[in-house]
Parts: structure tokens; C-alpha cells; sequence
């Protein structure tokens, strides 16, 4: 089958003012270099530490920051150079999912309106129809007709993310970008949400490219996966391969202090030193080498590509050649 997303060696590059009085101009690469694709009916996981160009990634998918460089091809369709007018129908095609329910949603409206704003500008439904869509949203996502007159104050932030969730559904997506759509929830409400995002994806055959920090979520809802540092893709695979085999130094330390999917495999905890490396000045060679335990000689000047490992495997790694 043909991939419904493929990203191609995808650059965000923007120019930032520095020094005394900005005099000096650095160009961060926030994404530099990303390559992935991603199959119908499929997740699609997109892990790494805050700042590694995930989030970044997901708006440029969806043309809320330009690339620089790359291709960004939507069942088949290179959508990264279009015009705004001709990008209409793929907005339609692709819907997010945001982090923080609370700050997402208009106070002002209640829960009803938000769902059904969507549907005003991009459907000629009349405003019964979009009425009776929206009670079937709210109830295909856990809440019900009765909600639709409420506002989101009034909602947990559970509620307020399947709110989330029912207005970025009413326009019958294919895909849905969710960057970091459960992290400001309860560990026991982001097993809830999560699990219906799974349903969802059952029922109305969506792909997901779920963003996220956290390991765990990502483990749970993902058949992917991808491991983001400093602006590259390192490692990729299926989260099979990814877990019992992980290849790359950088995945091997973050998955060491993930909690283990069998307890019966023992893993050591790998801690790294140091902290990211600034992305105004990234290192030369390998992005990871000033904290890489395995480093050689070459890592500090050579950049290591994603190549592919077997099994649907790709690292980014001089170990692996
Ligand atoms: Fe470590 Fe070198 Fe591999 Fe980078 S390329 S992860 S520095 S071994
Ligand atoms: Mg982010």
C-alpha cells in the first residue's frame, strides 16, 4: 500500500537575531534533514525531548510554519509549496489535536458552537444538519447532547480534550496530528482518551501521528515510531523492533528509563550526561556525540544518515553501517 503522509528529508531553517543588540544573525535548524511515511489506518509515534523539532514537524505538516526544504507528499500530493487557496481541502483532510484542552477552546463558546464551527465555513450543511452532527460527535466521543450547551469551564480537562477531539472530527479527516494531545491529563484520564482515539481510529479508519514527550503514551498508542533528536531523525521502526532492539545509543538511554513493556526483560538504566545541546550551535558530526557513551573518532566529524537496519528498521548511527 501506498503511505497516506510521507515526509522527505523535510528543513525548518529560521534565522534568529543574537548577540549585543542582535547584531548577529544564527539560522536555528529546528528540523534539519526528517524523514518518515506514514500507512492508512496506522500511528505513527514521534518521540523525543522537548525542543527536537516533533512539535515543529506536526505545524509544518499542516503549513503553520513553511519548510525550507523538502517534500511533504498527502496520498501522494506534494502539499508543501502549494498556495493557501489550493491547501483548503487538504485542511480538511488533516486535522490537530492540540496539547492543553484548556487553552485550545474559546471560553466564550460553548461546546456545541466550537464542534460546529468548523462545518460552518467548509460544509453547505444547513444549521440542522450541523445540529444533529453535533450531537452525534459528542456522542461518538463519550459526552452527549446535553453538553452542547455547555462551556468549557464546565468541562474536566478530560471532557474539554474529547471536545477537542469531536471538533477536530467534524469535518471527517483522514489524518489527525495529536501533539501531545494527553500530556496536561491524569495518568488514569490519558488511558481513557487514549483508548478512544483507538476506537475512533477503528471506526472511522484514521491515521494518527501522535506527538509526544512521553514514552509511555506513545508505547501505548502507536504501531511506529520514530525518535526525534536535535532537529533529525535518529532511529525508526515499528514499536516492536523499536522496544526489544533499539539501536541507537540515544533511543537505548531513553527507553532504558521508560518503564519495561515484559518485566521479565531487565534492562539497565542508561543515564546521559548533559543536557541538550543548544540548536543555535549544534555539534558537528553526529548531533549526539557530545553525549553519546559509544562515541568514536568519526562521530565528531562525520553526520551519520538514516539508513536501513532490516525489518523495517532505519538508524541514524556510525555503529551500524
Ligand atoms: Fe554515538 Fe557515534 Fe552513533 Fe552518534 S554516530 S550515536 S556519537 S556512536
Ligand atoms: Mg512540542
Amino acid at each position: 500500500p501506498s503511505p497516506l503522509l510521507e515526509v522527505k528529508d523535510l528543513k525548518v531553517h529560521f534565522p534568529i537575531k543574537s548577540g549585543f543588540f542582535g547584531r548577529n544573525t544564527n539560522v536555528v535548524k529546528a528540523i534539519d534533514g526528517v524523514n518518515f511515511h506514514i500507512f492508512e489506518n496506522e500511528t505513527f509515534g514521534l518521540v523525543g525531548e522537548s525542543g527536537c523539532g516533533k512539535s515543529t514537524t506536526g505545524k509544518a505538516i499542516l503549513r503553520l510554519i513553511n519548510s525550507t526544504d523538502g517534500e511533504i507528499l498527502f496520498q501522494g500530493k506534494e502539499i508543501s509549496k502549494l498556495p493557501h487557496k489550493e491547501m483548503r481541502p487538504i485542511y480538511r483532510d488533516i486535522q490537530l489535536i492540540f496539547q492543553d484542552p484548556y487553552a485550545s477552546l474559546n471560553p466564550r463558546k460553548t461546546a456545541g458552537d466550537l464542534i460546529e464551527e468548523p462545518m460552518i465555513v467548509n460544509t453547505d450543511f444547513s444549521p440542522e444538519q450541523r445540529k444533529r452532527r453535533v450531537h452525534e460527535l459528542l456522542e461518538v466521543v463519550g459526552l452527549s447532547a446535553y453538553h452542547a450547551s455547555r462551556y468549557p469551564h464546565e468541562f474536566s480537562g478530560g471532557q474539554r480534550q474529547r471536545i477537542g477531539i469531536a471538533k477536530a472530527l467534524s469535518l471527517n479527516p483522514k489524518l489527525i496530528i495529536a501533539d501531545e494531545a494527553v500530556s496536561a491529563l491524569d495518568v488514569s484520564i490519558q488511558s481513557q482518551v487514549l483508548n478512544l482515539l483507538r476506537q475512533l481510529q477503528r471506526d472511522f479508519g484514521l491515521t494518527y501521528l501522535f506527538i509526544s514527550h512521553d514514552l509511555s503514551v506513545v508505547k501505548h498508542i502507536s504501531d511506529r515510531i520514530g525518535v526525534m533528536y536535535l532537529g533529525k531523525m535518529v532511529e525508526q521502526g515499528s514499536k516492536k523492533s523499536l522496544y526489544e532492539n533499539p539501536l541507537h545509543p540515544y533511543t537505548q538511554a531513553l527507553f532504558s528509563a521508560a518503564p519495561c513493556i515484559n518485566h521479565d526483560k531487565k534492562r539497565e538504566r542508561i543515564v546521559l550526561k548533559g543536557d541538550l545541546p543548544n540548536p543555535i550551535n549544534p555539534p558537528k558530526g553526529c548531533p549526539f556525540h557530545p553525549r553519546c557513551f559509544v562515541k568514536m573518532a568519526e562521530c565528531e566529524t562525520v553526520t551519520p544518515e538514516l539508513r536501513y537496519a532490516g525489518d523495517g528498521h532505519y538508524v541514524a548511527c556510525h555503529l551500524y553501517k
